[in-house]
């Protein structure tokens, strides 16, 4: 008789984003389930400074081209990734505002806070904005 295999919470998500779970990409799901703050690419190869780059770099990929985690230039010159809300579909509609904390180097998503549509012109059409407010996050301000 075939064993069944009881799927956890982040195979589960993984799989309804049409992702196969694998082993990698479990671990790294389960990295941004942990945290509601932007990791850059450093901070990542650091944590996953025992798996394979190449398998790391992939990976990232598919949960940015699956609408699990979305990039964010926060204006520090280095690319940051966060995790998309439940039924974010990266579309111009779940664009957000992110904060930069210029003290702790934080970026965080303030999700709640969506950009505005911007009028453009006739026939442009948006794909990307970047709605960047820097200051000092609750930690660093001083009390
Ligand atoms: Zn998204
Ligand atoms: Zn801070
Ligand atoms: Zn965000």
């Amino acid at each position: 008789m075939k064993k069944e295999i009881e799927l956890n919470a982040v195979e589960k998500k993984l799989i309804a984003k049409n992702v196969n779970p694998t082993a990698m990409r479990i671990l790294v799901m389960n990295y941004f389930q942990k945290s509601s703050n932007a990791s850059s690419l450093r901070q990542l190869e650091e944590h996953f400074e025992k798996s394979d780059m190449t398998t790391l770099y992939r990976t990232l990929k598919t949960f940015v081209e699956h609408n699990i985690l979305h990039t964010i230039d926060d204006g520090s010159g280095i690319m940051k990734y966060a995790r998309c809300i439940e039924g974010c579909v990266c579309a111009p509609d779940d664009l957000h505002y992110h904060f930069h904390c210029l003290s702790c180097k934080e970026t965080i998503c303030l999700t709640e806070q969506r950009i505005p549509k911007v009028q453009l012109p006739e026939n442009f059409t948006m794909s990307e904005a970047n709605m960047v407010v820097k200051g000092n996050c609750s930690n660093c301000s001083p009390k």
